[in-house]
């Protein structure tokens, strides 16, 4: 019931203390061991359970845990290791504020992209590096129609407020998206859906999304 059994490793451990987290919140409790054991993930979960930490807790100890070879550069594109979809930039915002609180000394770096403004800011601070990639679908189509990232070492996927995401429209966005990550080598990418409710085109996203997913509802 405390953070410190999950094994999330020593320095995000730090971080959730500085945070202030004493007590896991239900779907943190739930979701992080399903998510720590590589497994797919569909949640329902409300704003203000705590899923931000449910999702980011997980892909930044993987982050810190694994060997993640050398990862190519240059003018072909950056290669985050993780990607979160957000539906609009203050959600987005929010997300990239607090997985940065988490990464904290941790080595793991949490850049932000979303639409409305010029996009050249956020090109030269990804090119600096990411590892993981917070970002609305429209502009991270925006960067990868530029060339300006590859999701080609995407380990990491969670999509977060899914069915406001549809209700926006973004359903084309986000398949298109998750083509670009369809890539070989197969069968790597873990991946986590986050959604207040589950009608059917959730379903939907998340039978063609999935994989052998468990079914959270906190
Ligand atoms: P979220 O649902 O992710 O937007 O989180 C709602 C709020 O709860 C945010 O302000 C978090 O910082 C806070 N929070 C999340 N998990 C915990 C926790 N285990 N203990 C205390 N506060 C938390």
């Amino acid at each position: 019931n405390t953070f410190a059994e999950i094994d999330l490793g020593e320095a995000l451990n730090l971080n959730i203390q500085r945070c202030k987290y004493v007590k896991p919140t239900p779907v943190q409790r739930n979701a992080i061991p399903i998510l720590a054991a590589g497994r797919d993930l569909m949640a329902c979960a409300q704003t203000g359970s705590g899923k931000t930490a449910a999702f980011c807790f997980p892909i930044i100890s993987g982050i810190m845990k694994e060997q993640h070879g050398e990862r190519p550069r240059g003018v072909r594109g950056v290669y985050p290791l993780a990607v979160i979809l957000s539906p609009t930039r203050e959600l987005a915002c929010q997300i990239h504020d607090e997985a940065r609180k988490f990464s904290y000394q941790t080595g793991v770096k949490v850049v932000v992209a979303y639409g409305g403004t010029p996009v050249n800011q956020q090109i030269r601070e990804l090119e600096r590096g990411v590892d993981i990639l917070v970002a609305t679908p429209g502009r991270l189509n925006d960067l990868l129609e530029r060339g300006r990232v590859s999701l080609q070492m995407v380990k990491y996927l969670a999509l977060d407020e899914a069915d406001r995401m549809l209700d926006m429209g973004f359903e084309p966005q986000i398949r298109k998206i998750v083509q670009q990550m369809d890539m070989p080598p197969p069968g790597v990418r873990q991946t986590m859906l986050f959604s207040a409710t589950f009608p059917r085109e959730i379903q939907r996203l998340a039978s063609d999304f999935l994989s052998n997913y468990i079914f959270l509802a906190v």
